[in-house]
């Protein structure tokens, strides 16, 4: 199982990650169609065998801000907008 150094993400996301229970609702498991389909073209495995995603994807549990992972460092995070943005004026 993965562990990330959580020092650093709890000075940027504001919460501290309870992901050390496993399984939780924090970490995400998010593959691109295409890394499925080469998972898939494996054949069958067990479950546990399943490759890691190339990004580990967080979701905090508050805000739902999604932080992106890469090396062990946030690259990248999401913010919810309201759905009302999108409508056209
Ligand atoms: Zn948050």
């Amino acid at each position: 199982m993965r562990r990330r150094s959580y020092g650093s993400f709890k000075k940027i996301a504001g919460f501290n990650p309870s992901n050390s229970v496993v399984p939780n609702d924090i970490e995400l498991r998010v593959y691109t169609d295409k890394e499925w389909d080469d998972i898939i073209n494996i054949g069958m495995m067990d479950s546990v065998d399943l490759p890691d995603p190339k990004y580990d994807v967080w979701r905090c549990p508050i805000c739902e801000r999604v932080y992106v992972f890469q090396d062990n460092r946030v690259i990248k995070y999401y913010v919810p907008h309201n759905l009302d943005e999108l409508k056209e004026v």
